[in-house]
């Protein structure tokens, strides 16, 4: 068993603080390693790498530092296989699904090579008789990332990308509960070219997260995970002077129409709700069926769909849905089907029958999918993020009631409409209250060169990730305004300078 730790000034550094946690393998429940939590003077130490690497880093042209960004993308779909494995050993999910996450991630980076382009200003020419104005977008210094476990590879890339070609430097803190893959991205943005101290990573829990809220050498957080985390980061940071992005919980509804395509509709929701067993910020959680008409027919297409879900071990080829994380999220999924039929759910597929019997699996933290038909907002089920394999389903009789739940809602990050019908979709798409929205498009995760964000209690803080909220967030702009001597004779001017 080795201890996971920290990368500083481009090499793998042991831990000094005495504290530790394990982290599991998902899928056998063994403690497959620990990882070392970071005391403040090792967050020190990687603050204080990243502050030396700035001056040199944010002067290097932008287009040397998307070449080094090109060199790590080749890299990473060189290794895309490894990262995948290394994020279904802690995490779990299926190794093709994370291959989708890693993927997503490249993306980012694929967007960051356009810095060049991107980060160009612009200049009014004359503004006054002989002056010129213009704007560049300069870097912030050293920003920290802090992640959460569901997406150790893809978040992380939502953040630092952009962060660095723009030019500041990075001390990541990634989820304690599956901390490896920072290290493998540590190292590969080494062999691409990153100078010493451009990107470092401290394992932690809130003694480094806090560390980091505190540091005055820390300029910007970008967060990722649960809203009430979400919300003291967002606190924390701002009182501090930081400018903050802090992206939280969700708590996603799709609408099926009464003319939706129910074939496509069903199979859709079937990867939305079930694909990564739920543990996705933007999974469907609520199915919002127009009619009792439509939810009884939609309940019966899924039944046999959700009972016969292969779930197993990520190493297993036909596993569609791997184990949850860890024990105690497992536990906690357990919590909302258990209370589900005294609060006057009906459940009409039970995900807590599942026994895994595949020799050496018998211990790991699995799940079958449930479906949950009946629910209603006064329930916890609907109020609560649930994070694991649960449908609900919230029967409405109309559009009008269906949109009045979702806006009901206290998260708002991703929601779907299923319909034919142009007019609905519009209209859904203009009014909802919602930040990602979907037509007939189950997960609408925008791509890299777009941005994401959710509205409500899925965002404290201003800017969305990557994209160009991304380069927004990561820089600020100076705007100078010159005039250069021709010889002519200026008087002093007492009066507010106007120019034209
Ligand atoms: P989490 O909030 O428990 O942890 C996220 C990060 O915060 C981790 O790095 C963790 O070490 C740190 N942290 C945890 N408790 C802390 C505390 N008390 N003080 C300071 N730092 C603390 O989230 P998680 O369980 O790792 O991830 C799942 C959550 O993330 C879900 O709520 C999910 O919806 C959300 N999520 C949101 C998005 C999005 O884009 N909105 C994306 C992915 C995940």
């Amino acid at each position: 068993m080795t201890e996971i730790a920290h990368f500083i000034n481009n090499a793998r550094v042991a831990s000094t603080s005495g504290r530790n946690q394990p982290v599991f393998n998902p899928a056998t429940g063994e403690e497959a390693n620990t990882v070392a939590l970071a005391s403040t003077a090792e967050v020190d130490a990687a603050v204080a790498a990243a502050k030396a690497a700035w001056p040199a880093w944010s002067k290097t042209p932008a287009l040397r530092r998307a070449r080094i960004l090109d060199k790590f993308k080749n890299i990473l779909w060189d290794r895309a296989e490894d990262l995948a494995r290394a994020i279904s050993a802690e995490h779990g999910k299926t190794h093709d699904d994370a291959l989708g996450e890693v993927t997503r991630g490249i993306e980012v980076v694929e967007f960051a090579v356009g810095a060049p382009s991107f980060l160009k200003g612009e200049f009014s020419e004359n503004v006054g008789t002989n002056v010129d104005s213009f704007n560049i977008r300069q870097a912030l210094g050293v920003v920290a990332g802090i992640t959460p476990f569901n997406f150790p590879a893809m978040v992380p890339l939502w953040m630092f990308p952009v962060a660095l070609v723009t030019g500041n430097t990075f001390v990541l803190k990634p989820s304690e509960r599956d901390p490896s893959a920072s290290l493998l991205l540590a190292e590969w943005l080494k062999e691409a070219g990153l100078p010493d101290g451009v990107f470092n990573v401290v394992q932690g829990d809130k003694v480094a997260v806090d560390a980091l809220l505190e540091h005055p050498d820390v300029k910007a957080i970008s967060f990722v995970g649960s809203t009430p985390i979400a919300q003291y980061i967002h606190q924390t940071g701002t009182a501090n002077g930081k400018r903050v992005q802090a992206l939280g919980g969700a708590k996603n509804h799709m609408v099926i129409m009464p003319d939706a395509d129910l074939d496509m509709a069903a199979n859709a929701l079937m990867g939305a709700a079930f694909g990564s067993a739920g543990e996705r910020c933007m999974a469907i959680s609520v199915a919002v069926p127009v009619t009792d008409a439509v939810a009884d027919a939609l309940i019966e297409k899924l039944t046999p769909m959700i009972e016969s879900l292969k779930v197993g071990p990520s190493t297993d080829k036909d596993s569609d849905m791997g184990p949850i994380v860890t024990a105690q999220s497992l536990e906690r999924i357990h919590g909302f089907l258990d209370g589900a039929e005294a609060e006057g759910a009906k459940i009409v597929v039970d995900g807590r029958e599942f026994k895994q019997d595949k020799q050496g699996y018998e211990n790991g933290f699995y799940i079958g999918g449930s479906l949950v038909d009946n629910v209603e907002p006064d329930m916890r089920l609907w109020k609560e993020e649930i994070f694991g394999p649960v449908l609900s389903v919230v029967r409405r009789n109309t559009y009008d009631d269906a949109v009045a739940l979702i806006d009901q809602c206290e998260y708002a990050n991703g929601t779907a409409i299923f319909t034919r019908d142009g007019d609905t979709a519009r209209a859904f798409s203009q009014d909802i209250e919602v930040g990602m929205v979907g037509v007939n498009v189950p997960i609408p995760v925008p791509m890299a060169f777009h941005s994401f964000g959710g509205w409500k209690a899925s965002i404290f803080g201003d800017h969305h990730m990557h994209g160009m909220e991304g380069v927004r967030f990561y820089t600020r702009i100076k705007t100078t305004t010159q005039r250069w001597p021709t010889g002519q004779r200026t008087d002093p001017e007492f009066t507010m300078p106007t120019l034209g």
